[in-house]
C-alpha cells in the first residue's frame, strides 16, 4: 500500500469508525484503508474527509459516510469474483471501494456532472475495472445483468423491479434504502432462483433516486432544500 499523508486518518477511521462498530470483512477493511477518499471530495473539504459523517458531493448530492459504505459494501459479500451494479456513482468514492472488491463495477449516475468527474478520478487513480454510464439507475442496466451484486446509494420507495429482475438467481444480493423522502432502513435483498429474501436493517437517510423506478422529479424539487442539507446520515 502506498504511503500518503492521509494513511494515518485511514488507519484510525478503519480502526474507530469502522472496526469499532463491527464491521469485520477483512477485504472491507483493508479497501477502506486503501482508497483515497480525499481524493473524491473538493480540495476545500480534503482535511475533513475522514471525519466520521457524509459530506457534500457537488450538485446537491452526498458523499457518504465512511461507516455507512463499510456496512453496505460487507453486506454484499464479495470475494473478488463478482460483477456489480451500483447505482448513484456520485463522488465515486463507494465505487472505488467496489472496485477493489470485486471483478468489475458497473456504476450509474443521472447526473452527468458527477458522472463525468467521479470518472476522471478514478481514471487518474488507476481504477480500471469499472464502467460508468449515464442513466436511469432506477431502470438497471439490462444489458449487462445479471449482477451477483447490487447496491443503490440513493433512496428508493420501494424495491425497482428491473433491479430485482437483474440480480443473480444464484445468490445474488442487493442493499438499497427504501422509505420515503425523510426516512428509510438500508434492506438487504438476496435471490435464490425466483425467490427473493428481503431483509430490513438499520435506519438511514440517503438523498432520494429519482426516476422511473424511483422518485418523481417534482418530489425533488419539493424536497430539494432536504437534500441540500447533507443529510445522509445513519442513526447508529
Ligand atoms: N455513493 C455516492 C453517494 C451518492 S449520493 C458516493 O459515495 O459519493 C446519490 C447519488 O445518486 C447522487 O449522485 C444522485 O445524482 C444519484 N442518483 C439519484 N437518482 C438516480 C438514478 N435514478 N440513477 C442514477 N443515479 C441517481
Amino acid at each position: 500500500m502506498a504511503h500518503d499523508d492521509y494513511q494515518h486518518q485511514r488507519n484510525q477511521m478503519v480502526e474507530t469508525q469502522l472496526k469499532a462498530r463491527g464491521i469485520k470483512d477483512q477485504r472491507v477493511l483493508d479497501a477502506m484503508r486503501q482508497v483515497h477518499r480525499h481524493e473524491f471530495v473538493s480540495a476545500a473539504l480534503r482535511g475533513v474527509a475522514y471525519r466520521d459523517g457524509p459530506l457534500p458531493a457537488g450538485q446537491g448530492q452526498t458523499i457518504s459516510q465512511p461507516y455507512i459504505v463499510g456496512l453496505m459494501s460487507e453486506a454484499l459479500h464479495l470475494t473478488g469474483e463478482e460483477q456489480v451494479l451500483e447505482v448513484g456513482t456520485g463522488s465515486g468514492y463507494q465505487t472505488a471501494v467496489l472496485c477493489l472488491l470485486a471483478a468489475h463495477v458497473y456504476s450509474l449516475e443521472r447526473n452527468h456532472h458527477l458522472a463525468d468527474r467521479a470518472a476522471s478520478v478514478l481514471k487518474r487513480l488507476n481504477y480500471t475495472n469499472v464502467d460508468i454510464h449515464i442513466g436511469d439507475g432506477s431502470q438497471g442496466l439490462p444489458d449487462m445483468a445479471p449482477f451477483d451484486a447490487i447496491i443503490v446509494t440513493a433512496a428508493a420507495p420501494a424495491l425497482p423491479g428491473p433491479l430485482r429482475s437483474q440480480l443473480s438467481p444464484d445468490g445474488g444480493r442487493m442493499i438499497l434504502p427504501i422509505g420515503n423522502n425523510k426516512k428509510q432502513h438500508l434492506e438487504i435483498v438476496t435471490r435464490h432462483g425466483n425467490r427473493w429474501e428481503i431483509e430490513q436493517t438499520i435506519p438511514v437517510r440517503f438523498v432520494p433516486l429519482i426516476g422511473r423506478f424511483g422518485f418523481k422529479d417534482t418530489t425533488l424539487q419539493k424536497n430539494k432544500r432536504s437534500s441540500d442539507d447533507q443529510d445522509q446520515t445513519a442513526n447508529v
